[in-house]
Order: C-alpha cells, then structure tokens, then sequence
C-alpha cells in the first residue's frame, strides 16, 4: 500500500505511478476478490462470477487501471459511502 493511496481531492484518484490524476482517467476493472470459476465449472457458477455481485456498503477492494495514463492495474480500497479511496497499490499477478 502506499501513501499516495488517500484521495488529496473530490474527483481525484492517486495513481501510485503517476501521483494524484482526474478520475476520467480510470477504467473499473472488477471485484479482485470473487474467484474466476475453473475449467468444467458449470453454466450456474459462469453466471454467478459474472452477474451476481454483493452491493456492499463501507471499505471494498476494486480493480481499477489508469486506462488513459499509464497503463497500471491497481487494487483500490474505496469507501462505497463516501466515495474516499482509502489506499491504492499495483496489482500483481
Ligand atoms: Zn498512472
């Protein structure tokens, strides 16, 4: 986790790389905690991992990538009530 993780102003979002930029910039990438179903799995977990979502309320973790700076995927942790990003790191694979 890093520092440049908390939000510095509305409508900013800190890129670890690039530092604080407009939130235009990123792209929503998914929910890094729900598990891609496995080879075999059935039609029934397919469309669990793709359509069924929790709408959790406080800190979630969030894919995001800086689709039109550079390039990063991210793992955020954003308040889903106040919208504050409360940390941002690189994603690794
Ligand atoms: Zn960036």
């Amino acid at each position: 986790m890093t520092d440049a993780g908390l939000t510095p102003a509305p409508g900013s979002f800190p890129c670890p790389f690039c530092g604080p930029r407009d939130e235009a910039e990123f792209r929503y990438g998914g929910d890094p905690d729900v598990a891609r179903p496995g080879p075999g799995s059935s039609d029934e977990d397919w469309a669990r991992y793709l359509y069924v979502r929790e709408n959790r309320r406080g800190l979630v973790r969030e894919y995001w990538v800086h689709a039109q700076g550079c390039g990063l995927w991210l793992i955020a942790e954003r308040d889903t009530v106040t919208h504050l990003i409360q940390s941002v790191r690189e994603a690794t694979p």
